[in-house]
């Protein structure tokens, strides 16, 4: 699989062809505002590269410190709002609800949450 699809949404938003709002960004991630969100705080954290999902990462190295970008990305994100509390949820597979292929983990914050997610 090719760092860069041209037919994925976010890879697009990575590259800049197609804008975002924009909260954070670093070698390897990118965090911004979801466009429908489902809190007052909701953004997400993509690689820069194109991988599918979590069932398509792997036992490397790299992407040990890829999910180590990713979450640490997030945690920056949270302390700069002045997040007391958040929930990170990443869906795998069109059954969980995923609607783009390409790794994403959701924060959301700044209302109840319920438990399980429905
Ligand atoms: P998924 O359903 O795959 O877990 O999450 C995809 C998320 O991407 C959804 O929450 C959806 O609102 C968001 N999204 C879809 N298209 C765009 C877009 O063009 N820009 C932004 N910022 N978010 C998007
Ligand atoms: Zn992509």
């Amino acid at each position: 699989m090719a760092d860069y699809e041209p037919d994925c949404l976010f890879c697009r938003i990575a590259s800049g062809e197609i804008p975002s709002d924009r909260v954070h960004e670093d070698e390897q991630v990118i965090v911004f505002r979801d466009i429908n969100p489902r809190a007052p705080t909701h953004v997400l954290a993509i690689p820069r590269r194109h991988i599918a999902s979590v069932a398509d990462l792997t036992d490397a190295d790299a992407d040990g410190d890829l999910l180590a970008a990713l979450f640490g990305a997030l945690r920056s994100v949270a302390e700069g709002a002045g997040l007391k509390g958040y929930r990170i949820v990443t869906n795998v597979g069109a059954e969980s609800g995923q609607s783009v292929f390409h790794l994403h983990l959701h924060l959301l914050a700044g209302r109840p949450m319920t438990w399980p997610p429905g």
